[in-house]
């Protein structure tokens, strides 16, 4: 959007100088480029460095878990799930981040973690996998790659510009970007369909997912601080659990029998 300020600060009578010229001509092509196109943009190198980048950041700020076992449990499941996703050749990592929060979170290229909060929530390793997988599908249906073109296009053009890295702020800021704000409702009900099918393949009991959604409905009411972080970036979880359901009917889950099922046996640790 054009200020006062930019008006009096344009130069008058003399053409610009050629290096502002080429920023605004890519400036006008990353605004308007179709969808289809975005690919070209960022290179899946270029995601998996940027997305390196924002994990060290967050690892940094929060904190990482380093118990074995926790720690195992999260890249057990991760690795089946990837291992059957649609984007196998990233370099996935799975670690578990400090806090009660119950939330997961994913970063471009393929970096995923789980908070200590949901490894104490989730009832068994086939709920851990499903939330593994909705991550995991969000990175398959590349939209961490989308919002950066949505939302970070002037870093990613001066990355363009100086052949460079974008700065230690840009990277904080799409770092907090993904912490914070997450992804649209269409995306999160993408993902949680990838999560279902991803489950599904991998092994798991995909039904769980409906379960796990269920639990935190009902869970959210008794103590929110502890969802805080999880509802504020994954929002209309009726609507998602609605989907979810179908698309579990879909692939010959018999829902209303299972979904009461009691689920008291304690975690498997692999
Ligand atoms: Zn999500």
């Amino acid at each position: 959007m054009a200020s006062p300020h930019d008006a009096a600060a344009r130069p008058r009578g003399r053409p610009a100088p050629a290096r502002w010229l080429v920023a605004v001509i890519l400036c006008a092509t990353l605004l308007t480029m179709a969808p289809p196109a975005s690919a070209a943009l960022l290179s899946q190198d270029e995601e998996i460095r940027i997305g390196r980048q924002a994990a060290a950041e967050i690892e940094a700020e929060v904190g990482l878990v380093r118990d074995p076992a926790l720690v195992a449990r999260v890249v057990t499941a991760g690795r089946r799930i990837a291992a059957v996703s649609d984007r196998r050749n990233l370099p996935y990592a799975f670690k578990v981040l400090r806090g009660r929060e119950v939330n997961a979170l994913s970063l471009p290229g393929g970096f995923i973690y789980a908070t200590e909060g949901l490894l104490r929530f989730v009832q068994s390793d086939d709920e851990l996998a499903f939330v593994m997988a909705h991550e995991v599908g969000h990175v398959a249906a590349r939209h961490h790659v989308t919002i950066l073109e949505r939302h970070f296009a002037l870093a990613l053009l001066a990355r363009l510009l100086t052949g460079g890295d974008p700065s230690a702020s840009q990277i904080a800021d799409i770092a907090r970007f993904f912490v914070t704000r997450g992804f649209s409702r269409e995306f999160e009900f993408e993902a949680d369909r990838r999560g279902v099918t991803y489950a599904h393949r991998a092994g798991y009991d995909a039904a769980a997912g409906l379960v796990f959604m269920q639990r935190l409905r009902a869970a959210e009411g008794r103590d929110p601080s502890q969802f805080e972080v999880l509802f504020r970036t994954h929002p209309g979880l009726v609507d998602r659990m609605q989907r979810v359901r179908e698309h579990l009917r879909r692939l010959g889950y018999r829902i209303a029998a299972r979904l009461f099922e009691a689920r008291v046996s304690p975690p498997v640790l692999h």
